[in-house]
């Protein structure tokens, strides 16, 4: 049993200012010796990895969301805290940026920087557009509503393939489909709706569907968390189990008393890759959760 502070961090939430990312075109970065030769930064690489930063004074390249989303800084450490500068293997197959950009906490931290930019660059689109044409309000309740019911579900959202144009029949994702099967023949008017949006208010692309995950995800985390809160005192749970690629994951749940429903609830608030099995690698975990909920 834990006992609840009432500290909550702000870290990596939609609600934190975000700094400039830190991309300086330099006529020549500072060379030092690798290997056989002289070696420096290129700045030909932020093309191919939107996350990376260099800074000079470090003469080193970090990740810009994992510094500003990872709450685990002790995996990928040379991204977060101490910067990486083997440019001999930056760009090799599996080592470098390209191991990075296959970590757990790199794929989590790109969620949650994509999460940020839908709620910060839409959401004064959304509002300026539900304050000039209802019909937008009517569109995205369905968007969110069509993202809650799969999710609740544990459907996959894509097949093979998928069309982003609505218009354009469908093949393969379920998330697309259900607009077309389900619900446009239910409702004409909705259909029409959809017709008449620009390209880019239609809010279905993958890039907006794993935007409107994680918005909702971060909904039902600050609800948990704000229900411990009230409660003061809850159990946490985990249970590991193999999944098809091998790795072990661990489902952490926090079980607590709900004031406003009267009984006790359990929620399930993550899922993680379990890298170590030991018992330190476990309490890890169920720290690194509870660090996520802003709760301890
Ligand atoms: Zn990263």
């Amino acid at each position: 049993m834990y006992m609840l502070s009432q500290s909550s961090s702000t870290s990596g939430s939609s609600f934190q200012q975000l700094r400039p990312q830190s991309r300086p075109l330099l006529k020549q970065y500072p060379k030092k010796r690798q290997g056989n030769r002289e070696r420096s930064f290129q700045s030909t690489w932020y093309n191919a990895f939107s996350w990376l930063e260099y800074f000079k004074d470090a003469d080193a390249c970090f990740c810009y969301p994992c510094q500003m989303f990872a709450k685990d800084s002790t995996k990928e450490k040379a991204f977060i805290e101490s910067g990486f500068s083997n440019w001999k293997t930056a760009m090799e197959s599996g080592k470098g940026f390209k191991k990075h950009e296959q970590s757990e906490v790199h794929m989590r931290a790109m969620a949650s920087w994509k999460a940020k930019e839908f709620c910060e660059k839409r959401g004064q689109t959304v509002r300026n557009l539900i304050q000039v044409r209802p019909e937008h309000k009517i569109w995205l309740k369905t968007v969110f509503n069509t993202t809650k019911y799969l999710v609740a579900k544990g459907l996959s959202f894509r097949g093979h393939e998928e069309n982003s144009i609505l218009e354009e029949g469908l093949s393969g994702g379920l998330y697309l489909n259900t607009f077309s099967d389900r619900i446009f023949p239910q409702d004409p008017h909705l259909q029409q709706i959809s017709t008449n949006l620009p390209t880019n208010a239609k809010y279905t692309s993958p890039e907006i569907q794993n935007g409107v995950i994680e918005t909702l995800a971060e909904i039902v985390r600050e609800t948990v968390a704000n229900e411990c809160k009230e409660a003061e005192l809850f159990t946490l749970m985990m249970d590991g189990t193999t999944d098809s690629s091998r790795s072990e994951m661990e489902g952490v749940a926090l079980r607590y008393w709900n004031n406003s429903k009267g009984g006790i609830v359990e929620h399930v608030v993550d899922v993680k890759l379990a890298e170590d099995r030991s018992a330190k690698g476990l309490v890890d975990i169920a720290t690194t959760t509870l660090e996520d909920e802003g709760e301890i």
